[in-house]
């Protein structure tokens, strides 16, 4: 039986009142296949987009064997083992201008890295294993076969596949596809994101708050997230709590993008009469996450679009960017594997007070004292407080089954540099 959304909330091993953020983030990526659509750009418009077809070899790499080093090319089987051997240099290799003559019994030539190794030679001496006295070469004993010498093809066969499908394109890859003589490879179209953000106290910036009114925050660090990930980010501004307002920004929004974000609008109190239209548009679940901040999150799908309902706080939106959104958005750029969101050990300096049972993500600082990693809390932890995000460089990633936290202990600590 195919997997529908709104098993997600009734699935009986789980209360639905609190979903783990690991169950979440399976029940998401359940539903997510990668958008269809690519383009072929140049090489250099590829950074940061995803490789839509395997990238084959066309040439080896290295293309010629070559030197490793600066030093003596010449023939393994001329070398004494035990002792110091003399050969005869008998001409020059430099990187881009080969030896072409034949080295002979005995005989060795002169060569800098990157340099062609003639064919009759095996073996590279490193100049600091060897002497010059005019054209008398002497290498030391020890030499071994096959030394600093790099076989054509050593990095890459041919008709091998050099960069897979699915592999987002950063520097090493620019260079890697460079380094085939391709100027031009096919990339997944950019994902559209729309997003807008709920709240009649709401006022975007540029004009002047009333009494009890707020600037939108979330808009602006939801462009900044999707715009980091190179997605091609859809403002559609403040939409009023107001039911024919809002369905017609979900429709809109739906017919124009692949993904729809929405912020606020999903907490207790708010989320029956989102409900009651969503569910007239499309399948939608409401979630409580076992997690904090960022409690209530929904998810589901409006006409074809996927739509991520993030709580409003402005912490909270960070967080469950960070947690659900950003994989999915990868994933369905067809990203794959997924890059891993490493986890560091540090020892943290702060109590922390903490209730077993739901996952916390507390702001932290990360740093190094006397060798040792170590993190701190930002301190208030209010999910309103936006500082605390802009003073992290870490969330200190509280596990369900960890209860308070003493000063001194070993935590988990999620990086927030290069998320996105
Ligand atoms: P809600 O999830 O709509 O109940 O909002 C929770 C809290 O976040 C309230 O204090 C809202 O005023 C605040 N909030 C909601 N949306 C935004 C926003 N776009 N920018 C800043 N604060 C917001
Ligand atoms: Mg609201």
């Amino acid at each position: 039986m195919a997997l529908t959304i709104s098993q997600a909330s009734c699935a009986d091993d789980y209360d639905p009142n609190s979903m783990p953020v690991a169950k979440a983030r399976e029940f998401i990526q359940a539903f997510l296949t990668p958008i269809a659509g690519t383009a072929r750009v140049p090489i250099r418009s590829a950074l940061g987009r995803v490789v839509a077809e395997d990238i084959i070899s066309p040439v080896n790499v290295p293309a010629h064997r070559n030197s490793a080093m600066d030093g003596w090319a010449l023939r393994f089987a001329d070398l004494d083992a035990a002792a110091e051997s003399n050969l005869v240099e008998v001409g020059a290799c430099f990187a881009g201008k080969p030896f072409n003559g034949t080295v002979g019994a005995k005989q060795c030539v002169r060569i800098f890295t990157g340099g062609v190794v003639p064919s009759e030679c095996d073996t590279v001496i490193m100049q600091e294993r060897a002497s010059a006295n005019g054209k008398s070469i002497t290498v030391a004993a020890g030499a071994k076969h096959g030394q600093n010498v790099r076989e054509a093809g050593e990095d890459l066969v041919a008709g091998a596949v050099a960069l897979a499908k699915g592999r987002i394109v950063r520097a090493a890859e620019l260079g890697l596809i460079a380094s085939l003589g391709i100027s031009e490879i096919a990339v997944v179209r950019p994902l559209r994101v729309a997003f807008f953000s709920t709240g009649d106290e709401l006022v975007s910036i540029g004009s002047p708050l009333a009494a009890g009114e707020i600037f939108d925050s979330n808009r602006y660090t939801l462009f900044g997230m999707l715009h980091r990930m190179g997605i091609e980010a859809i403002d559609m501004g403040v939409v009023r709590d107001d039911p024919a307002i809002l369905e017609a920004a979900f429709r809109e929004a739906a017919g124009i993008a692949d993904v729809v974000i929405t912020s606020g609008g999903v907490s207790v109190g708010e989320a029956d009469f989102v409900k009651t239209l969503l569910a007239k548009l499309g399948e939608v679940v409401f979630w409580k996450i076992a997690m904090k901040p960022g409690r209530p999150l929904a998810y589901g799908k409006i006409h074809n679009a996927h739509f991520f309902g993030l709580p409003g706080n402005p912490v909270s939106v960070m967080v469950t960017f960070y947690q659900f959104v950003r994989d999915a958005l990868l994933t369905l750029q067809g990203v794959s594997p997924l890059p891993v969101q490493p986890l560091l050990k540090a020892v943290c300096t702060s109590p922390i007070k903490k209730a077993t049972g739901r996952t916390e993500f507390q702001r932290g600082v990360l740093y190094v004292e006397e060798g040792v990693w170590k993190v701190r809390t930002t301190g208030q932890q209010g999910s309103g407080i936006l500082k605390s995000m802009s003073d992290a460089n870490c969330f200190i990633m509280l596990h369900d089954h960890v209860g308070n936290v003493d000063a001194g202990s070993t935590v988990d600590v999620q990086i927030l540099e290069g998320i996105v």
